[in-house]
């Protein structure tokens, strides 16, 4: 099946086409057909890139003012006679969206029905930057491509099997009752294709590992994957919570930001502006988000870049001697996420002194320059085994949108 997956932002849609089946997952032979964004949406300048494996990258910078005319484009790009790879729309079967936002109304993927639709609009106060433009994404593709299945694919699904020790916050019940606030998390789907892959690499079944994901993007963050689910997770009610992340300040005081409010007089958007834009490894350092800058800074002796970078990596060793300890020990711990990915340093020092619950990394094995994709970066002596994982959280959206059309993961209400 050729399934197109899309991820719709208030000013962006990414997507790829994904060849994927039930055969070709279990082959792991699913193959990525062509790839791309539209950026600076509501500009007439907007930025449109498309890829394909093996040709040059396609660029335009078309006047595109909503999402109905980026969606509209990515369909054209991708029947297009000349640098397209399908004669017609018709030949996609199946739309997978991801979805920021399921609330407490969805522990899995699903095929989006009125039924569905109706519940991810009550899910837009929740998430209320993030949820109304997947839904337009999703409202506009119905439009474009009518006649197929759309799946909204839930970056909170995978979490929704914490329990209530793990999810509540230690306020009066009644404001969970009335309000949904509890934590929720995020990056599920990220979080859930690294458990995935180590069992694939292990051959052991992930029901018998305890196993702490690190995902160091943009945003960032930890989970603690025990026999296979979420157990917890450092996000919470939104994706501020937790580790130290590129622009938001993760775990903090909540009397200290009430006492700033007060001191500054800040509006509530300002406090949000405030947590969420300019905290962070940006508020720290003064310098950038960007975790590159900010090595590439203290390695020339900045300090303040240098204390960015041992505040996140503390954060961090925090979180993962906590889940340790909230399951018992940990079989392995992964790294993704561009961060996680690629920086040999963050990696090195968050588990720097991590020996002695049984996490030993070999320093040459996590500096080798050559190194790409999955690999294991612990010593050979590790009691648990450390991986770098690469994350692919649109080949999870495609498999589960195969899943929900043959209903593998039965059909919602109707
Ligand atoms: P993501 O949101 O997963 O795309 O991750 C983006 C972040 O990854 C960027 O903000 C960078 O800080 C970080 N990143 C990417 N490459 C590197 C690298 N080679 N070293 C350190 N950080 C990196």
């Amino acid at each position: 099946m050729k399934i197109l997956v899309l991820n719709c932002g208030s000013s962006s849609v990414k997507f790829q086409l994904i060849e994927t089946s039930l055969e070709l997952i279990e082959q792991r032979a699913d193959r990525l057909i062509a790839k791309g964004s539209v950026e600076k949406i509501g500009s007439s300048h907007a930025i449109v890139t498309f890829d394909v494996p093996g040709r040059e990258r396609h660029r335009e910078t078309p006047e595109i003012l909503e999402h109905r005319v980026a969606i509209e484009r990515v369909a054209r790009l991708l029947c297009d006679p000349e640098h397209g790879v399908i004669g017609d729309p018709k030949e996609i079967d199946g739309v997978g969206h991801r979805v920021v936002h399921g609330g407490e109304k969805f522990a899995n993927s699903t095929l989006i029905n009125d039924r569905v639709l109706h519940e991810m609009k009550e899910c837009i106060e929740l998430a209320p930057l993030h949820n109304p433009a997947n839904i337009r994404g999703y409202t506009v593709a119905r439009q474009i491509f009518p006649d197929i299945p759309h799946v909204a694919v839930f970056d909170t699904a995978f979490h929704q099997t914490m329990p209530p020790h793990s999810y509540l916050y230690a306020l009066p019940r009644v404001i969970h009752r009335r309000h949904g606030v509890r934590r929720y998390g995020f990056h599920g789907t990220s979080h859930r294709y690294c458990a995935y892959r180590i069992e694939k690499i292990t051959g052991v079944d992930r029901e018998e590992l305890r196993i702490i994901t690190a995902h160091l993007g943009n945003g960032c963050s930890a989970c603690a994957i025990d026999h296979g689910k979420s157990l917890d997770t450092t996000m919470g009610f939104t994706p501020l919570e937790g580790l130290i992340m590129g622009t938001r300040s993760g775990d903090i005081d909540p009397a200290a930001v009430l006492h700033v409010i007060a001191k500054e007089e800040l509006r509530l958007s300002e406090a949000n502006t405030l947590l969420n834009k300019h905290s962070g490894l940006l508020g720290i350092s003064g310098i950038s988000n960007d975790m590159r800058e900010l090595q590439t800074a203290a390695a020339k002796g900045n300090e303040d870049a240098q204390l960015a970078i041992d505040m996140f990596c503390y954060r961090l060793k925090k979180y993962i001697g906590a889940y340790a300890a909230a399951m018992g020990g940990v079989d392995h711990l992964v790294f993704t996420g561009g961060i996680g990915e690629n920086s040999a340093l963050i990696r090195e020092r968050s588990v720097d002194g991590l020996a002695f619950m049984g996490l030993e990394i070999d320093p040459a094995r996590n500096a080798d320059p050559e190194a790409r994709g999955e690999r294991q970066i612990s010593t050979a002596t590790s009691r648990a085994k450390i991986w770098v994982i690469p994350t692919d959280e649109e080949l999870v959206i495609a498999r589960d949108t195969v899943r929900c059309i043959v209903g593998v993961i039965p059909p919602p209400p109707a």
